[in-house]
């Protein structure tokens, strides 16, 4: 189960891992927090009135298509975008939205359908979400939570039969490793590097890089992670930034999904390179 902010964000995030694991045979189901009602049209081509007037049914169909292309199942948990405040100071969060929940009530839709779909592995955002976008955080505080008390026989008999996920993840984002190898790829291939602003500041930024435990291959599903991407059309130019590297440089420059394993009830010693690492073991001996 990954559980991710925003339709869009499980294509961004971890999605070649969870291509893979399908081709593989594994059942994936996406947990989405939010209808994200309050993202901006970041296409330009998709930037109209009509659309922005049915934007959350736009999404909800984007979503069904990227489900489609990666495989997986999908599930809303019904909160409302929070959308990302910008300005200093920052104004408040609109009434109601995903980031202003308390996480300990929020975490009920999500601990009933960990106790529905019965996954031995989550996957989540860091407890900085990623980047700050507080629907991202409160993604995290949820997932802990859900995490900690799905598998509780005492708490909530109400949301169904106790079950306690092995294995909690959180996804790697961008780090200034997998950024420089990319980025000299770029040059060495004699390309145009669209990093090389970004590793210039790069000293600003948080980097995660040695927290990394868990590096998933899954170059050959980049392709399919991309089309998933595109399907979200509002969200991703496809003229953009995120497809200015050719594949066959990711795949031979950097051909792993990334992640941290933050909990862990199954024997597994890091690094590893499979997120079942410990869980297969333990059901082929039975
Ligand atoms: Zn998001």
């Amino acid at each position: 189960m990954t559980v991710h902010a925003h339709p869009d964000d499980e294509s961004s995030k971890g999605a070649a891992t969870m291509a893979k694991y399908v081709a593989e045979g594994v059942q994936v189901l996406v947990a989405t927090c939010t209808g994200g009602e309050r993202g901006s049209v970041l296409n330009p081509k998709m930037d109209r009135p009509e659309v922005l007037a049915d934007i959350t049914n736009i999404r909800r169909a984007e979503m069904d298509r990227a489900r489609e292309i990666l495989g997986v199942e999908q599930a809303w948990l019904g909160f409302v975008d929070s959308g990302l405040p910008e300005g200093d100071p920052l104004p408040p969060l609109p009434e109601g939205c995903f980031g202003l929940q308390d996480p300990e009530e929020a975490a009920k839709p999500l601990i009933k359908l960990i106790r529905e779909f019965r996954p031995h592995v989550m996957t989540t955002y860091d407890e900085n979400g990623g980047y700050p976008h507080p629907d991202h955080i409160m993604c995290h505080k949820i997932s802990v939570v859900a995490f900690e008390k799905a598998g509780d026989p005492e708490l909530y008999p109400e949301l169904g039969e106790p079950w306690q996920p092995s294995k909690l993840y959180y996804n790697s984002g961008w780090t200034r490793a997998r950024m420089l190898a990319l980025h000299e790829g770029m040059l060495a291939a004699g390309l145009e590097s669209p990093y090389t602003e970004w590793l210039e500041k790069w000293a600003d930024r948080d980097d995660r890089g040695d927290k990394i435990t868990t590096r998933v291959e899954c170059g050959e599903y980049f392709e399919v992670r991309d089309d998933a991407l595109r399907a979200h059309a509002t969200q991703v130019d496809p003229d953009g930034f995120w497809f200015h590297i050719p594949l066959e440089m990711q795949q031979k420059v950097w051909p792993t999904e990334d992640f941290e394993l933050a909990r862990s009830l199954v024997d597994s010693p890091v690094p590893e390179s499979d997120l079942f690492a410990g869980i297969r073991e333990k059901v082929d001996a039975h």
